[in-house]
């Protein structure tokens, strides 16, 4: 096996006049993206980074980060992809858990911060002239991996704890990306995708980044997600591939007067990080009659696990498990659930990180001694192999010992025509252990009560699951990726914390 920055060198000779990357009015084609990238690699080796060293990039959707990443790569170093809002303990965290040599920073982040950055780190200020000063480099040769080496170490904490470093490989990586290239999207040279998820995620590194390398894609770079800003990058590009999670989609919407024709290349759409709500994906596709295809993963899958084929997709569903990975429904006891029976989700395959960095015993407790990781997310299989997610197993809200799946409340919220976002959460409760409640944010003018969702939701579930307590908030509280998050939730007056 290779090193997966050998993908770009392989575009690169195959296709060195396509357009590569783009940001605003700026476009490298691959030839130029892979000299920079290898005087990228060049100037770190100079920096005194040799194979296998944690490179930092703390970077939004710029250009400088997908030629850091594969100047990294290249160098055999391993990336430490960061988010550029992360503070100075948290720097201090990252840097040191990992162990990093050097951290290339945007110059948005405060020297206070990064002066925070674990003892025999070095940091570099990724400046405005940092691309044109690559031109005195010297290119550095890619250095050759193993399929098991490890190529990105992605710090992820789910809900709880302190960030873990999850360890993903050149060989997942680069399978991952081949699957999203020809199973998943079908795209090759003359396809555009819109690059609005940060790089520094999962799914915009594997799917969006990677995936255009490989298949000799253009990936036009948004910075900050604005669902304005984004179909006027659709239109002046000619975007065929949107990849988002589920609020952007919603966000794109609901644009007043957005005009489809103006996006009419638009082949394919994909989401993932967080379940569509089967009403966000009707109002999308009606509005720009482009396909919107689910799929399902975590950082620890690399990260796409299953998803829907272009050829068989079903609402509501995270699709099938992608070639060559294995899905297993597991109940409390270990032992596989009757099929159309909820368990936790366990996954095995090529896509499973090698590990969580320097932590044995996290490892250990995630993937059993066969291979299994277990996702933390509940799930159920129908006869035809299709997986649907009810829930992520933290978010359970268990009501006066009933279960209820947040999930299943929050699509019916979506369904009311004045919601526009809804996340249902547990409320701690003296009598039932915890209440059901939903915050909610609304479409822009409409008049209704708390009350009138509260008996909307009433009507159409189980008494039990019906949430007793509905808030109204201007915004939903976003992470990163644009996901809603629901621990940053405001909770109504009054409920205890
Ligand atoms: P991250 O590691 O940040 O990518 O988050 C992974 C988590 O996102 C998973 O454990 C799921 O809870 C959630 N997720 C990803 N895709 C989906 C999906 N299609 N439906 C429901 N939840 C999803």
């Amino acid at each position: 096996m290779s090193n997966l920055a050998d993908n770009l060198t392989g575009t690169a000779s195959r296709h060195p006049d396509e357009p590569a990357l783009r940001l605003q009015d700026v476009t490298l084609t691959f030839q130029q993206f892979d000299d920079l990238a290898s005087r990228a690699a060049g100037r770190m080796a100079a920096l005194g980074i040799t194979p296998g060293d944690r490179v930092g990039l703390m970077l939004p959707n710029v250009l400088e980060f997908p030629v850091l990443f594969y100047g990294a790569l290249r160098l055999g170093a391993i990336v430490v992809p960061m988010n550029p809002l992360l503070k100075g303990r948290e720097i201090a965290h990252y840097t040191g858990d990992s162990g990093m040599s050097l951290l290339w920073a945007h110059p948005s982040v405060s020297d206070e911060d990064t002066g925070q950055a674990a003892d025999g780190c070095r940091v570099e200020q990724v400046g405005p002239g940092l691309l044109a000063s690559l031109a005195d480099a010297d290119p550095a040769p890619a250095v050759a991996k193993a399929a098991e080496d490890t190529a990105v170490i992605l710090y992820t904490s789910g809900t709880t704890g302190t960030p873990k470093g999850a360890e993903l490989t050149h060989g997942g990586l680069d399978r991952n990306v081949r699957i999203c290239m020809d199973d998943l999207m079908s795209i090759g040279p003359g396809d555009v995708i819109v690059g609005c998820l940060p790089l520094f995620h999962v799914f915009g590194l594997t799917c969006g980044l990677n995936t255009a390398v490989a298949a000799g894609a253009m990936l036009t770079l948004v910075p900050r997600f604005d669902p304005v800003a984004v179909l006027e990058v659709m239109a002046r590009d000619r975007a065929t591939i949107f990849q988002g999670v589920p609020t952007m989609y919603t966000a794109l919407a609901n644009v007043p007067d957005a005009d489809p024709t103006a996006v009419a290349a638009l082949r394919v759409c994909t989401s993932g990080g967080a379940s569509l709500p089967a009403e966000v994906l009707r109002s999308f596709e009606e509005k720009f009659g482009a396909r919107v295809l689910e799929g399902y993963g975590l950082s620890e899958t690399s990260p796409v696990a299953s998803f829907n084929r272009q050829d068989q997709a079903r609402v509501g569903s995270i699709g099938t498990p992608i070639p060559g990975v294995e899905f297993r429904v597991v109940g409390e006891d270990g032992a596989d659930v009757p099929t159309g029976e909820i368990g936790e989700i366990w996954i095995r395959g090529h896509n499973i990180m090698k590990g969580y960095w320097n932590r044995p015993e996290a490892t250990a407790e995630a993937i059993d001694d066969e291979g299994w990781f277990k996702s933390g997310d509940m799930g159920r299989v129908d006869e035809d192999g299709f997986y649907y997610i009810v829930d992520r197993k933290k978010e359970l809200i268990i009501r006066g010992g009933f279960n209820v799946y947040p999930k299943e409340i929050e699509e019916v919220l979506y369904e009311h025509p004045a919601v526009r976002e809804a996340a249902v959460i547990g409320l701690p409760h003296e009598t039932h252990g915890e209440e059901v409640g939903a915050a909610v944010s609304l479409q822009p003018g409409a008049e209704v009560s708390e009350d009138e969702i509260r008996q909307y939701v009433k009507e159409r579930v189980a008494p039990y699951k019906y949430p007793r307590v509905v808030w109204f908030l201007d915004d939903l509280p976003k992470g990163a990726t644009g996901k809603i998050l629901k621990r940053a939730i405001e909770k109504p007056v009054g409920t205890p914390s």
